[in-house]
């Protein structure tokens, strides 16, 4: 396509533009997965802390039975002590006396396990208010990176739409057809679509340039593509000096 001296300008001065407003762009999209790491954080915290929380419940509920089976025996023991005297023979006095010793037995048995399971609630309690002190730490520390985080986000979308609006001024002048050009190589991975010719070298890929297709750049009057990355190519000193 046939080009003009200013297009090519237009179109190097428009890639610097749209350079700032990527970089700008990469801030911006970094943020949200920052935002989302100190949620996980504090988050994985809370699972913590609760699970803390629920072993104190479940070994509590765990007491409460067992105190609940020593009052049934001890309810049973004494109800058989107040039979033993209605009793007749003395075979069926023994059994008695046994089964009130057995009952006798297994309170105490319980009452041991209830102080193992009390020593138990006094350990997950101090777990618990370990958990507690984490959480709020990680809690305030998040606090302060998430308000950190959201002003350098709202301050790069302030950026990005001051430099937005440059862009599109800057566009303004570049030719339809340059412009679908241009567009297309990025599109495709390339974000430096128009680059100089550097000592003969195509300034991105480096391959050599032959001196017809260099004489063809110099004369800014068709557009020139690298053979081998396909990036438009402009010679810098021209463009600096008709600048
Ligand atoms: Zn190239």
């Amino acid at each position: 396509m046939a080009l003009t001296k200013e297009a090519l300008q237009s179109l190097v001065a428009l890639q610097e533009k749209d350079s700032a407003l990527d970089s700008i762009q990469k801030e911006i999209d970094a943020v949200p997965p920052r935002l989302a790491a100190l949620e996980a954080d504090l988050a994985s915290e809370k699972r913590l802390l609760d699970a803390a929380k629920a072993k104190i419940l479940e070994l509590e509920k765990k007491k409460k039975s067992k105190e609940l089976d020593v009052a049934a025996k001890e309810e049973a023991a004494r109800k058989h002590a107040g039979q033993l005297n209605d009793l007749k023979s003395n075979e069926a006095y023994k059994v008695m006396q046994a089964e009130i010793e057995k009952e006798k037995a297994a309170v105490g048995d319980i009452e041991t396990e209830i102080l193992q399971i009390m020593e138990q609630i006094d350990a997950a309690r101090i777990e618990e208010k370990a958990a507690v002190v984490e959480f709020n730490k990680t809690n305030e520390f998040s606090k302060k990176d998430r308000e950190k985080l959201e002003a350098e986000l709202s301050h790069a979308q302030g950026r990005h739409a001051t430099a937005k609006a440059e862009r599109d001024a800057t566009a303004a002048p570049v030719p339809p057809e340059l412009m679908r050009i241009y567009d297309h190589i990025r599109s495709r991975g390339k974000p430096d679509a128009i680059v100089p010719v550097i000592d003969g070298h195509c300034g991105s890929c480096q391959i050599n340039i032959s001196p017809s297709m260099a004489a063809e750049v110099a004369k800014q009057k068709a557009l020139v593509n690298c053979d081998s990355c396909q990036r438009i190519l402009y010679k810098p000193e021209k463009a600096a000096s008709a600048a």
